[in-house]
């Protein structure tokens, strides 16, 4: 109990650093659904100029539905995967024109169904959107929270979000996944971890500790 104690307020520590770091977003609700495919499979920094190139000209579903794929691809370029993005961006806007009387639905079975947006995505609609109490599973929460031992190393994305869902105070939850993508970004790095520095070492239950700087490739 007191080492889950330790782990929720080192997580929520690294929550507040996080929102230090990111001023606050003026993004509208469809804006963070476009920001969600823009991040799948690329860093923070490539998500950023992709967005600050295509928020500017596209706020709605028919600002987007009205521009070629070509035009789409070389905004959101930097993103990566920019051909099968700008696809599933421009199928997107014309399901919510279709089905949605062009806005983003707020169910998860909804979100679901739209072209190219999995679990992940759905989540951080719902979270940083609609404020609905929820744990996007992208890389860091799944690597944090299975080698601090939080949840089985086999699990897929579903059970690793209710899993957490039920340790964490539901006050809590919309910050768990800031925390653990700020925190597996300083100190529990995916590739090589530095669990010298770590404040959580004595209660975590990873069997590859890195606990010597001199591990670190400068
Ligand atoms: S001790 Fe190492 S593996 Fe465990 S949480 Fe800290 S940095 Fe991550």
């Amino acid at each position: 109990m007191e080492g889950l104690n330790k782990i929720r307020r080192v997580i929520l520590y690294y929550d507040l650093q996080r929102e230090k770091k990111h001023h606050v977003s003026s993004r509208n609700v469809f804006q963070t659904l476009l920001g969600a495919v823009l991040s799948q499979r690329t860093r923070d920094e490539n998500t950023d100029k992709a967005s600050k190139n295509l928020f500017p000209v596209v706020s709605k579903p028919e600002d987007m539905e009205k521009m070629s794929l070509q035009t789409i691809q070389k905004l959101i370029k930097p993103s990566g995967f920019y051909r099968q993005k700008s696809k599933n961006l421009k199928k997107i806007c014309e399901v919510l024109i279709k089905n949605h009387k062009g806005r983003v639905p707020r169910e998860r079975e909804e979100l679901l169904k739209l072209p190219g947006v999995g679990f992940k995505t759905a989540d951080i609609v719902l979270l940083y959107a609609y404020g609905i109490p929820t744990i996007p599973v992208d890389v860091h929460v799944d690597v944090v929270s299975k080698r601090l031992g939080l949840v089985e190393k086999s699990a897929k994305y579903e059970e690793t979000r209710k899993t957490l869902e039920k340790i964490f105070d539901r006050k809590e939850i919309p910050r768990i996944n800031s925390g653990m993508v700020e925190f597996g970004q300083r100190v529990c790095l995916t590739a090589r971890p530095k669990c010298y520095m770590c404040p959580l070492v004595k209660v975590c239950k990873y069997d590859k500790k890195n606990l010597t700087r001199q591990n670190q490739r400068l």
